[in-house]
């Protein structure tokens, strides 16, 4: 788990350090043109400040600095054609599941009123409602012109230090954390037992409210110190008596801290002189001598890149309207030329090892399914994140991951009954998510350079 060394493959995953750095190093320029050069992927719809934290109440821990604010655009003009309410209703349309070949085929010769199918021989789909399809890895962003949305410019937003810390921080994370305490041991293996927890949220999707309920109490009940006692917040999680899925879950979830981590000690506020730049205590502190966390974000490296790589079978299916055809042709190619850069096999992450014994008469509710709704509860807990900014990009990034998740283990890779349309904001996430790992990547390079050149120097 711990080994850094470059030839060594990063464990669960099936590519060594080098080569993800290598393919980072080819594919970041590809992914920095979609984030950061068209409105489809630099522009994010969500809810940001209308969402109450479903799981406490602690006002204390809201963040005032101004790094934490997010700017959204409040006037009409400023927000690309892709993204305006008037376009989102112009184009209302079906909900973007399953449009079968003979649908697809009907609505390209025929197209509804309003929609753009009249050049480019297909429709605008927009998502109404924030009700989980039963394979959604994450609460999904609603992006309707109804929803109390705000629009955010992801690139005039840029993940950075913010100043949130404190009791407030460490609340949120010991509640990710506490999601991996999986109730109930697999095949014979211990679990890290939060009891109750996994199958009480058995049924979010059905009974949100009183999941949530469910949840808030169990957090209640079992507090901090059962965090620290299950070392659900610990470096020191024994993966060796953890099954495969319960492992990923946690690496996912560090990666994801490393990745935030990475970020702000990168893009540092000096204090004193009120200059922004790389911080090498805050990297030493937080990710080198912490050889597991590095690990963790190869290792989402890896995993959301096979998602993104497996988008090649889908990509030619989505619809990316934004009024202008030329316009969309090109976004449409570039993520093609993008998924079609990445290595096809499971040279770099093989996720049929997992979910193998995905049979649930044997113990109530499947691990896939558990799994699924603890990475939901997840993307519920970031709304008690106390900082705009750090919402905004958990947000953003946990929607990713759970995309990436439901690419690798909800879509089929040619069934055509099993090819839904993701959701924009979907694939507007997980681009991005998968920027900001990369990016993550280049820092740590940049970092090991200056230890490697302070080191000489004495
Ligand atoms: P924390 O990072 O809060 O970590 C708490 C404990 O978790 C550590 O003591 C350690 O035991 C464990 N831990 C730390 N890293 C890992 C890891 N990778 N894997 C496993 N265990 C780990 N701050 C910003 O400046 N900018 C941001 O954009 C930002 N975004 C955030 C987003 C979210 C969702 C959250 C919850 C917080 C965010 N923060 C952000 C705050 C930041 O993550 C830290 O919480 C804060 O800087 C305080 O750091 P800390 O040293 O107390 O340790």
């Amino acid at each position: 788990v711990c080994s850094f060394e470059p030839g060594a493959i990063v464990t669960d995953a099936c590519a060594s350090y080098s080569s993800l750095d290598d393919l980072n190093a080819a594919l970041s320029p590809y992914v920095s043109s979609l984030t950061k050069g068209t409105d489809f992927f630099s522009y994010y719809r969500l809810n940001l400040y209308n969402k109450v934290c479903p799981f406490w109440t602690d006002e204390s821990s809201l963040c005032g600095n101004r790094a934490c604010a997010v700017n959204t655009l409040e006037n009409e003009e400023d927000i690309p054609q892709i993204w305006k309410a008037a376009e989102l209703g112009r184009l209302e349309g079906p909900k973007a599941h399953h449009p079968g070949k003979k649908q697809q085929r009907e609505r390209r010769e025929k197209p509804l009123l309003g929609e753009l199918g009249d050049d480019v021989g297909e429709s605008c789909v927009v998502e109404y409602d924030d009700e989980c399809d039963e394979r959604d890895y994450c609460v999904p962003e609603d992006e309707s012109a109804s929803a109390k949305g705000d629009y955010v410019s992801l690139v005039d937003n840029p993940e950075r230090f913010t100043g949130y810390g404190g009791q407030g921080a460490r609340q949120v994370w010991e509640a990710i954390y506490r999601e991996n305490c999986f109730s109930k041991p697999q095949s014979g293996q211990q679990s890290l037992s939060l009891p109750g927890v996994s199958s009480q949220l058995g049924a979010v999707s059905g009974r949100q409210g009183q999941a949530v309920q469910d949840l808030r109490s169990v957090i209640k009940e079992h507090g901090r110190q059962h965090a620290l006692e299950t070392g659900a917040l610990d470096d020191g999680l024994d993966f060796e008596d953890e099954c495969l899925e319960k492992r990923v879950f946690y690496r996912v979830i560090s990666g994801m801290h490393a990745s935030i981590s990475a970020h702000l000690c990168y893009d540092y506020l000096n204090q004193t002189t009120g200059q922004w730049g790389p911080n090498l205590q805050c990297y030493k502190e937080r990710l080198h001598d912490h050889p597991e966390r590095m690990s963790n974000l190869y290792f989402n490296y890896a995993l959301v890149l096979r998602a993104v790589g497996k988008l090649r079978n889908h990509v030619q299916d989505y619809t990316f309207c934004s009024g202008d055809p030329i316009e969309d042709r090109k976004t449409k190619g570039m993520v093609t030329k993008l998924a079609e850069a990445i290595p096809p096999g499971p040279e770099i992450f093989d996720e049929s090892v997992m979910f193998r014994d995905n049979d649930p008469s044997k113990s109530g509710i499947s691990l896939k399914e558990d799994f699924r709704n603890r990475f939901r509860n997840v993307s519920r807990i970031m709304d008690c994140v106390g900082c705009d900014k750090c919402r905004l990009w958990g947000k953003v990034q946990t929607a990713g991951f759970g995309t990436a998740l439901k690419v690798l283990f909800e879509l089929g890779d040619h069934d055509e009954a099993a090819k839904p349309l993701l959701r924009r904001t979907e694939l507007v996430a997980l681009i991005n998510t998968l920027d900001k790992i990369g990016h993550s990547l280049t820092a740590i390079g940049e970092f090991r350079k200056m230890i490697e050149a302070s080191d000489g120097s004495t």
